[in-house]
């Protein structure tokens, strides 16, 4: 088929099936199709880039120009990006057309697509179900088949578990290794961007299209790319592959639990090495990741006050509500107040009121951060504040430091770790949007790769026998071992 035919394709698959799933915020049919004839020729002659012929979906987070960048959040939804994100240049210099904008959690927050200004994305195998998140939509839309791939973010497992339960390849690259110019941040020191897709080769694929180093980011590696595709071509079956108690204990589904053991075994089969490992300080990784990202996060999300980035409140409707309070105060103060302590107290009450500035702030952000997004932004001051500091982040931070060298000293004996990607398969819709610690209790097995900054991907593994629901078996290999890890994955596929 030619290339125009693969394009329209996807779209009439989009088109039929978007309406239910909701992993796309808009498509873009007429740029794409474009795009398609452009790069159509260019194929028939022979000068096309190494990505022709795919057919990509970006997540709402990442800047692409000319295109919503609403962060599924009221407080951008009328955001439209002025540049391109590093990642989504390099896609489309090498030929990739770009056909739509994918639906999230709000400012990559949560673990479900449920958070989301566009409505909940639903699951391609039972609509019930959540996708997880939060690159719920980059998840659902390579699993429904709307796209050859898509790109997502992962924070503390954003990319790897929705890939987990919507039964995709999802891949996690060392952090530094992809450039995050053009992302929009969530937590600086933890985010990364990575491919979700069919299979181990097309993630190595878009990989290889989209690392390397950035002037626009600091903390981009250097070291060069290596090539992952040609890497996969032969395989080597004979690892060591460390198997972590920590990571098959209590709240792990007892079927999922086997089902990574059997991944394991089949390996061994294969000539792969199993040796038990430890990682002591797993059990702080959630409390950790929650202190310190939400600390990155309420500074990140500092910016957004509606008057340098998003949405502004109506300042009439500010001027009002001052007003209306002015005339509460007065009128239980007097209107000049009581005599001289009476007109003292008046002064007091009046001066510590909001300046119209300070409540159109307060009420933009009011009206434009959703409830986990305003929830985190809390906990993140908090932790951030004075007086509490040093006992919450300062502490954090050297947890952090603590889990990085489990996996350092686990690295020097292994090639690459194997468990599950997430405790359960997709839950149901609604069931967990009111009860925070259940949905962060949900990333206790991809949170550590980013406390760590190493590299993760998930690689599906059949279906559950009791839902039917698609299971996760996830490889986390040393920074900058993607190589190693995409070696792994392929194994195991
Ligand atoms: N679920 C985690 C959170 O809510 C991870 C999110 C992410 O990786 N962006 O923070």
């Amino acid at each position: 088929a030619s290339l125009s035919e693969v394009v329209n394709g996807y779209l009439s698959v989009i088109s039929r099936k978007n309406q239910e799933i909701n992993a796309f915020t808009s498509v873009h049919a007429d740029e794409a199709a474009e795009r398609a004839e452009v790069i159509g020729k260019k194929i028939k002659e022979g000068t096309a880039g190494p990505l022709a012929g795919t057919v990509i979906g970006i997540k709402e987070v990442l800047c692409q120009k000319g295109y919503p960048a609403t962060c599924a959040s009221r407080m951008l939804e009328n955001y439209e990006a002025v540049y391109d994100a590093t990642v989504v240049r390099r896609l489309m210099e090498q030929d990739a057309v770009i056909v739509g904008r994918l639906n999230m959690d709000e400012f990559a927050m949560g673990s479900s697509t449920e958070n989301t200004i566009h409505g909940p994305a639903k699951n391609p195998h039972n609509a019930n179900k959540v996708t997880g998140g939060s690159s719920g939509g980059s998840a659902a839309a390579v699993a429904a088949d709307m796209c050859s791939a898509t790109l997502g973010t992962d924070t503390g497992g954003s990319i790897r578990q929705p890939a987990s339960y919507c039964g995709v390849v999802g891949l996690k690259p060392s952090y530094g290794r992809v450039s995050r110019y053009g992302l929009i941040a969530y937590a600086s020191s933890f985010d990364s961007i990575g491919p979700l897709t069919h299979n181990v080769s097309d993630a190595a694929t878009i990989l290889k299209a989209i690392a390397g180093h950035d002037p626009s980011d600091a903390t981009s590696s250097s070291r060069p790319v290596p090539d992952y595709p040609a890497l996969l071509e032969n395989p080597e079956p004979a690892i060591k592959i460390g198997i972590p108690d920590e990571y098959f204990g209590d709240g792990l589904d007892p079927v999922i639990r086997e089902r990574v053991m059997d991944t394991a075994r089949n390996m061994e089969k294969k000539g792969a090495e199993l040796v038990s490992i430890s990682l002591p300080h797993l059990k702080y990784a959630i409390a950790t990741y929650y202190i310190l990202a939400t600390a990155e996060a309420s500074s990140n999300l500092a910016r957004f006050d509606g008057i340098r980035y998003g949405h502004r409140a109506d300042i009439q409707e500010v001027r009002k509500e001052l007003k209306n309070e002015e005339e509460a105060i007065r009128q239980s103060l007097g209107t000049n107040g009581n005599g001289k302590s009476g007109r003292e107290k008046l002064d007091k009450a009046l001066l510590a009121m909001d300046s119209p500035m300070i409540r159109l702030y307060k009420k933009s952000r009011t009206e434009g951060f959703g409830t986990e997004v305003k929830r985190r932004i809390m906990l993140g001051t908090y932790v951030l504040s004075a007086g509490y500091y040093d006992a919450y982040y300062g502490k954090a931070q050297r947890i952090r430091r603590l889990i990085k060298q489990d996996f350092q000293d686990v690295f020097s004996k292994v090639d690459v770790i194997i468990s599950p990607t997430a405790p359960t398969t997709a839950f149901d819709l609604g069931s967990k949007v009111n009860d925070p610690l259940q949905m962060y209790l949900n990333d206790i097995y991809t949170i550590s790769a980013n406390l760590a900054g190493i590299c993760g991907i998930n690689v599906p593994a059949g279906l559950h026998s009791d839902d039917g629901l698609p299971i996760g078996v996830q490889f986390m290999a040393d920074a900058f071992d993607e190589p190693g890890l995409l070696n792994a994955a392929r194994i195991a596929e």
